[in-house]
């Protein structure tokens, strides 16, 4: 495994030597349009506000490289002043080149805070073998991660989750959970004390996929802990990708759906107020009442906000501080 950390390492010189110039044209034009896209969604959720800690939480794999780079990039030109605190948590995992990240993030001059916490032994030692592991170790995580936000000052939690975790989330739920239920890009943690934002809430796995190949960040690999990834998950994952190959646009179209939601046309008692639907009360009407009519689209039409993001840099609609 010290191969991973040194060629991590040798990678990691090379990448921190790299100027904003020497990014080829394509990955500098992919920069500008995820800066565009988070900076919608930030400004969207209201997500970062002037006054604010954001800790966010860094994995070393290509999601969580690329909030933080487009964050850092973000704040420079922010009507606003806000503070972002790197957090890593090292678990323990064998294999886990443990400088790889403190060296990144020396060299970036980003502050920061390393966390070192062998769950990883915890979570062997509890689950009996042939057990998913996963549901302990985030639980584990999740408390180490607020801890952390407290002993910083951190108000916000950013994460790396982007717009197909939310999409495969979304049918995770509905398929094998029984619920109409995403990942929200923002949220309230359980302890009521944080806020968490997803700011690449709407940037796809592909694009950051792309940009984290040409920037060439020193990605640490996701399996050191040894699961595989959740077969469920998998299959979704699997499902989506099928649908965007043969019906391009399918996981934009979703991400729109979510934030597109007509109440009256589902079926939940608690949203809509079914029991006191009356006569002559177009409002509840809704989406409009398609009873008698066959519904069809226009396969292009469906567009996530922020999806017409260009690849100029723009004004970031960033919540603005009260009075200015
Ligand atoms: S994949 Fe490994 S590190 Fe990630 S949550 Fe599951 S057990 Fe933990």
């Amino acid at each position: 495994m010290w191969m991973v950390g040194a060629v991590l390492t040798s990678r990691l010189k090379t990448m921190t030597q790299q100027t904003n110039e020497e990014l080829s044209q394509t990955i500098q034009k992919l920069r500008r349009f995820i800066e565009n896209r988070v900076g919608k969604a930030i400004g969207d959720y209201k997500m970062i506000e002037d006054g604010d800690t954001v800790m966010v939480c860094l994995s070393g794999g290509k999601d969580s490289y690329t909030l933080l780079d487009v964050l850092l990039a973000l704040r420079k030109r922010a009507p606003i002043d806000f503070r972002i605190i790197a957090m890593n948590l090292d678990q323990k995992q064998p294999g886990f080149p443990a400088d790889v990240l403190p060296n990144y993030l020396a060299k970036l001059g980003v502050e920061h805070r390393i966390v070192t916490q062998d769950t990883y032994s915890i979570v062997k030692q509890k689950v009996p073998e042939g057990k998913t592991t996963c549901s302990l170790c985030s639980r584990l995580r999740r408390g180490i991660i607020y801890k952390t936000a407290k002993e910083l000052g951190a108000n916000k939690i950013a994460l790396g989750h982007h717009r197909d975790d939310i999409v495969h989330t979304l049918f995770l739920n509905m398929l094998f959970g029984g619920k109409l239920k995403a990942m929200p890009p923002k949220l309230v943690t359980d302890n009521g004390d944080y806020m968490v934002i997803r700011p690449l809430a709407y940037v796809s796995e592909e694009d950051i996929a792309r940009y984290a190949r040409g920037v060439g960040f020193p990605i640490i690999p996701c399996n050191l802990c040894g699961t595989q990834e959740n077969l469920q998950r998998q299959k979704v994952r699997e499902m989506m990708a099928d649908w965007d190959r043969r019906y391009p646009g399918r996981t934009e179209s979703v991400m729109t759906a979510i934030q597109n939601v007509v109440p009256s046309h589902l079926g939940d008692r608690n949203l809509f107020d079914f029991e006191s639907l009356q006569l002559g009360d177009p409002e509840a009407a809704g989406g409009g009442d398609i009873a008698f009519d066959s519904e069809s689209y226009d396969s292009d039409s469906c567009e996530t906000p922020g999806a017409n993001a260009s690849d100029q840099p723009q004004v970031i609609n960033f919540g603005q501080p009260p009075g200015r």
